[in-house]
Formats: C-alpha cells, sequence, structure tokens
C-alpha cells in the first residue's frame, strides 16, 4: 500500500490546489480556475484531467460551501455556485473510474491540520480559516466531526449582532460579514471612507499605517467574539488560525488572544492554546488527502 499513489483536492472559487502522495513522496500543485468557475462542464473537465494525469488508488476533494453527505450534491455554495446540485462524486467516479470522497473545505483544513499539520495531538482541534469567508472544522479525539447532514462548524453563519450588517449568505449580523475579507474592506470603508481590498489593507497595516493598523485591531476584536462562542460552547485544547488573511497578517492571532482574554470565562482560556495552521493555503488538499488515505485504509480492513 505505501507506494500507492492518493491524491487530495481543494476546489476553491478561484484556484484548485491539490496533493499528491506517492509512498513518503508528497508534492503540491495548483491552478487557476477564476475564468471556468461558471461554467461546470470545464470545471468538471479539468478534476478529470487532474485526476487522470496522477491515477491515483484514491481521490478526496475538499470543496467550498455545504456538502450534503446524504445525496453526495454540494447543496449551496456562494463561490461555485455553478457545482450545486451536480451528483460530483458520482460523476468523476464513472468517468475516472477511480474512487472518491468528498468533503466541506474548513472541515478538510481542519483535519489537515490535524494530521499533517499544527494540530497533531490535539485532543479537541478547532480550526477557522480566515478568507473570503469564514470556514470552521472540528476534530474530537481524532476524528472529524461534520454533524448529521456534513454541516457542522459553520461559525462564520452564527449571529453575533441580530441587526448587524448583511452576510453574502443573506442574514444579518453573521460573523463572517466581520471576519472575512468583505469584513475587512467594511470595516476599513467605515473608518476612512475609501475603499481599499483586503490585500491593500493588510498592507498598509504591515507598513505600520496607523489607521489600517486600527483596523486590523477592530477585526481582532470580531475575531476574538468568535472565538469566545467557540471556547465556550467545546472548551477545545487548541484553536487554529489559517487562511490569506492569516497568513498574510499572523500579528492577528496575538490581537484576538489578547481580547479574547478580557471576553472569555477564564477556566477554558487557560486550557485553549491559540496557534496558526503550518498548511497554508493546501491546509484543504492536506485534509482531503488525509480522508482519502483513511477510507482505504478501512476498506481495505474489510
Ligand atoms: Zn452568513
Amino acid at each position: 500500500m505505501s507506494n500507492q499513489t492518493i491524491l487530495g483536492i481543494d476546489i476553491g472559487g478561484t484556484y484548485i490546489k491539490y496533493v499528491v502522495k506517492q509512498g513518503d513522496l508528497i508534492s503540491k500543485g495548483k491552478l487557476f480556475i477564476g475564468d471556468i468557475k461558471e461554467k461546470p462542464d470545464d470545471l468538471i473537465e479539468k478534476f478529470i484531467q487532474i485526476i487522470k494525469k496522477y491515477s491515483p488508488k484514491k481521490v478526496g476533494i475538499a470543496v467550498a460551501g455545504l456538502y450534503d453527505k446524504k445525496e453526495e450534491t454540494l447543496s449551496q455554495s456562494p463561490n461555485l455556485k455553478s457545482l450545486e446540485g451536480i451528483p460530483l462524486k458520482q460523476i468523476l467516479e464513472q468517468k475516472t473510474k477511480t474512487d472518491i470522497t468528498i468533503q466541506n473545505d474548513a472541515s478538510a483544513a481542519a483535519y489537515g491540520e490535524y494530521r499533517y499539520g499544527a494540530g497533531k495531538g490535539s485532543k479537541i482541534l478547532v480550526c477557522l480559516t480566515l478568507g473570503t469567508g469564514l470556514g470552521g472544522g472540528l476534530v474530537i479525539g481524532g476524528r472529524l466531526f461534520t454533524g448529521i447532514s456534513g454541516t457542522a462548524m459553520e461559525i462564520g453563519h452564527t449571529t453575533i449582532d441580530k441587526d448587524g450588517w448583511i452576510c453574502h449568505c443573506g442574514r444579518k449580523g453573521c460573523l463572517e460579514s466581520y471576519v472575512s475579507s468583505y469584513g475587512l474592506e467594511r470595516l476599513f470603508f467605515i473608518k476612512t471612507d475609501r475603499y481599499k481590498s483586503s490585500f491593500e489593507i493588510i498592507a498598509l497595516a504591515n507598513e505600520g499605517k496607523k489607521e489600517a493598523v486600527e483596523v486590523m485591531e477592530e477585526f481582532s476584536v470580531y475575531l476574538a467574539y468568535g472565538l469566545m462562542n467557540l471556547l465556550h460552547t467545546l472548551n477545545p485544547d487548541k484553536i487554529l488560525l489559517t487562511g490569506g488573511i492569516v497568513e498574510n497578517y499572523p500579528v492577528i492571532e496575538k490581537m484576538a488572544y489578547s481580547n479574547l482574554k478580557k471576553l472569555a470565562f477564564s477556566l477554558p482560556f487557560r486550557d485553549v492554546e491559540i496557534d496558526l495552521g503550518k498548511l497554508g493555503e493546501f491546509s484543504g488538499s492536506f485534509g482531503a488527502l488525509a480522508i482519502a488515505e483513511d477510507s482505504l485504509i478501512k476498506n481495505s480492513k474489510v
């Protein structure tokens, strides 16, 4: 089994990122799909090409959005609308004659960090992905917790203000409407009356520009409320922060930690470690890979 090829693919709204494991060797790749994301046939063709290129024994896929684990379709995906309702697993299995498992990308990221990254050995691991949206994943006792339908840990769409900002999901006051790239852009706009992209804001903060640093500080307060809710609900031993915002502005972790200290119960706060993820933009791909590896072992035992 050690020489078998296993593939982990993370399908986002702009890129496909994948990791290939052949024996002990792991390689990574990244493909731009921003130009074809509205075209499901082209997307599927691209997935098939990657799978056929490596002829893996097993493929794990992580995908942005609510993945219905009973119906095995992508139920809702703000960043990949064209794939909603499509039986992706069935189509890819038929066309590539390969076993496929599919999981939500933030859950996969948590499992990736647990198996290959900064979450190794954690008993109750929460992983938050701060990027275009806000994703969450939970690994308890080494097992990924995804809920009955597969939608657990949608922390981004828990409400922190019933009259708050409109979220991409259409609800008001979701945590994601503050703690995400578009939340950051709104915070900056309200403070300065100027529009800048999240990357520009982070670059300004990294240069030490006062108003950008203040906006990041404000952002970290909202993040701390999210962390407090998780801490009070789950009492985890580790919370990992990952995703584009954190990778480009890692000091956000220290900011959020000191705000969390002021907000949270002292007992769960004492026992939690907040840290940065290790796998960067490939955490979802590594998680997809690990899930595929697990299912291979499970199948070989039966
Ligand atoms: Zn929402």
